[in-house]
């Protein structure tokens, strides 16, 4: 079977993870933590990084520490994992759904304005699947209106729009670091803000703000959501490989799309010309022109042998959110529509171009109905 993913971890992580267990610094308190908050800031060209348990709780501590409150409203795109928009309703906000744009699948900066009312807050636009959206437009939105901007970069370590990094434009980005993100420490997040009030409200926040003077009396409702240091001595072997990480991806990618980019039906991902792709995952539209359902095709794919996965559920759709009476009746058709022709394809860092040819002849020869 040739995987959707697998992450690429060895003898560096093994070598600190094995630092950290000697000495005893297997908490929070360990050094690694700093080493890779620095260092991931760094990367992206940021001052100050906040590592948390995982990319869910990054959303959550970065709606905190910009005190996002009951009766607030936060802007989120339709089309997203269910963590962007949790994280809003953690804080008893409402999430506010904006359908997306058909060419990459990111927030409809047009669809935006029409959707802030006096409760909005903030805007949380997500870098979906490693494509940067429209942040210059998101960020002139953001002052008009007087909104905080809180990216979800989750996908999209490394990505570019226009020369600066994903995550670096808005008051705060947050990352995941799960199995399968650009770099991992197992399960893990992290923040990064420019903003030194914001760092030290996310420091004290994710770690039960606990008191200044008396270390037991609290101003604040904080959470538990520190990284260990085990996680963060993972975290510290990565970063030496991120940039050989991101090139491989783009390179396969590059090879997927040459040969994909002719089969009738198959839409291979869109690429605006100021933006550098990190792809997160290799995803494909497939279009009813194909003449095979999406459901078929991943059968049929499982049944050569190739694993793949399903695009996301628009949130408007979710049943959680209809029943909390999150969502209205309103169509969100773009989000729909990807949702119902998108699937990834295997992406691993063990993948090979043999591999990768293999998948694509396959997928032809459904097409041919030869398969
Ligand atoms: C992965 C992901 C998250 C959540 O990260 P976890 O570490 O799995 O909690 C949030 N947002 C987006 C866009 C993601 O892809």
């Amino acid at each position: 079977m040739i995987p959707v993913f697998n992450p690429s971890v060895g003898e560096e992580e093994l070598k600190n993870v094995e630092d950290a267990i000697r000495t005893n610094w297997i908490s929070s308190k360990g050094n690694y933590i700093n080493e890779f908050e620095e260092k991931f800031a760094k990367y992206c060209g940021v001052k100050y990084g906040v590592a948390t348990t995982n990319g869910t709780t990054a959303l959550h501590l970065a709606l905190a520490s910009i005190g996002i409150a009951p009766g607030d409203e936060v802007i989120v795109p339709n089309f997203t994992i269910i963590s962007t928009a949790l994280a809003v309703h953690y804080l008893g906000a409402k999430p506010v759904f904006v359908d997306v744009e058909e060419e990459t699948g990111n927030i409809d900066v047009k669809k935006i304005e029409e959707k802030i009312t006096s409760k909005t807050k903030a805007i949380m636009p997500v870098h979906i699947y490693g494509h940067p959206c429209d942040i210059d437009e998101i960020m002139e939105i953001a002052k008009k209106y007087n909104l905080y901007v809180v990216e979800d970069a989750a996908e999209a370590h490394g990505a570019e729009y226009k020369g600066k990094k994903a995550g670096a434009f808005g008051d705060i980005g947050c990352f995941s670091f799960y199995s399968n993100k650009l770099i991992t420490t197992g399960e893990g997040g992290m923040i990064i803000t420019n903003d030194e009030k914001i760092y030290k409200k996310a420091q004290s926040l994710k770690d039960l703000a606990f008191g200044k003077e008396n270390r037991f009396v609290h101003e604040d409702i904080g959470f538990n959501y520190r990284m260990t240091n085990i996680q963060a001595a993972i975290g510290v072997g990565q970063m030496k490989k991120i940039d050989l990480v991101l090139e491989k991806k783009i390179e396969n990618a590059k090879i997927y799309n040459s040969l994909l980019k002719d089969i009738p039906g198959i839409r291979i991902p869109f690429t605006k010309n100021y933006v550098k792709n990190s792809y997160w995952m290799y995803t494909i539209r497939i279009d009813p022109s194909f003449g095979v359902s999406k459901n078929e095709m991943r059968k049929k794919l499982l049944e050569e042998g190739i694993d793949t996965r399903d695009f996301f559920f628009p949130l408007n759709e979710q049943p959680i959110f209809k029943k909390l009476g999150i969502s209205s009746n309103e169509e969100f058709p773009i989000s729909k529509k990807l949702s119902n022709e998108g699937i990834y394809l295997p992406f691993g860092m063990d993948l090979k171009k043999e591999e990768i040819k293999y998948v694509c002849y396959t997928i032809e020869k459904i097409m041919q109905k030869r398969l």
